[in-house]
């Protein structure tokens, strides 16, 4: 009996050490809601958790640790991939700040045609500064760059490096935080709890409003804005991404922006 109650203390204290496994535990026990992740696939049996910094519910996959808005702009990927039937095999693909949830996928899609990049060391396959992208002009068919531009003082710079590398006609899939029709940017403010209170978080130096169009169109781009009612019905919002309502959504708003 003393070992059976071991080995149970020693199999919790596994799983609680292990944020994935913990995470999918936690969804099977305490949220019975049905939920199911477009990126991972799995679904049926779990549901998505509560995390994030302002601690939505329904918000990570306990599988691949994807947010609603990764799996938004993923089914807007699906939406434009696959509806085009394009030749995947001969398409270049540069993915800035790459998120764990999206590598495994693109790496399988375009495979050598793959490339991730990041200021930080360590990160993806090539250290890249946005501003100053040490790739030749029209290299990239794609660009996938989400949640990056927010800590970019010269985003500026940033969007005309993303024209540059690009191919004529290829596309670049953008998205920062949203707040509102109008951008907040002050770039003298450089307190981290003023950067927190005013942008959303410390190493933020703008919150954009629904205007960051007008900046993209600035560099050159023609732009599309999509949100979850673009890719898929109503009913299957709340399943699919975890959110409920319209009011969620000022994170999952996507910027296709092509070269013409
Ligand atoms: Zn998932």
């Amino acid at each position: 009996m003393k070992m059976i109650f071991k080995k149970i203390v020693q199999l919790l204290k596994y799983i609680f050490n292990s944020p994935t496994l913990a995470h999918f535990t936690v969804g099977l026990v305490c949220s019975p809601t049905k939920s199911f992740c477009p990126i991972c696939q799995n679904g049926n049996r779990f549901s998505f958790i509560c995390s994030g910094r302002l601690r939505r519910p329904n918000s990570v996959c306990p599988v691949c640790g994807s947010f609603e808005r990764h799996r938004f702009i993923w089914l807007c990927f699906e939406n434009y991939w696959f509806k085009n039937g394009i030749d995947k095999t001969e398409i270049t693909l540069l993915h800035f700040a790459p998120e764990s949830c999206f590598k495994q996928k693109f790496h399988r899609l375009f495979g050598a045609g793959y490339m991730t990049g990041d200021i930080t060391p360590g990160r993806a396959k090539k250290i890249v500064d946005i501003t100053n992208i040490g790739f030749p002009d029209e290299s990239y068919h794609y660009i996938v760059c989400n949640h990056v531009l927010e800590h970019i003082p010269d985003d500026k710079r940033a969007l005309s490096e993303l024209y540059r590398v690009l191919k004529k006609g290829g596309t670049a899939f953008l998205s920062v935080p949203i707040r509102g029709e109008t951008t907040d940017e002050d770039l003298s403010v450089v307190d981290p709890a003023e950067r927190t209170k005013r942008f959303g978080q410390y190493d933020h130096v703008r919150y954009y409003g629904l205007d960051f169009k007008n900046r993209i169109e600035n560099t050159g781009f023609s732009v599309s804005i999509f949100t979850p009612g673009d890719v898929i019905k109503n009913e299957k919002i709340r399943i699919l991404l975890g959110i409920n309502n319209t009011n969620t959504m000022e994170d999952n708003i996507l910027f296709i922006a092509t070269k013409k």
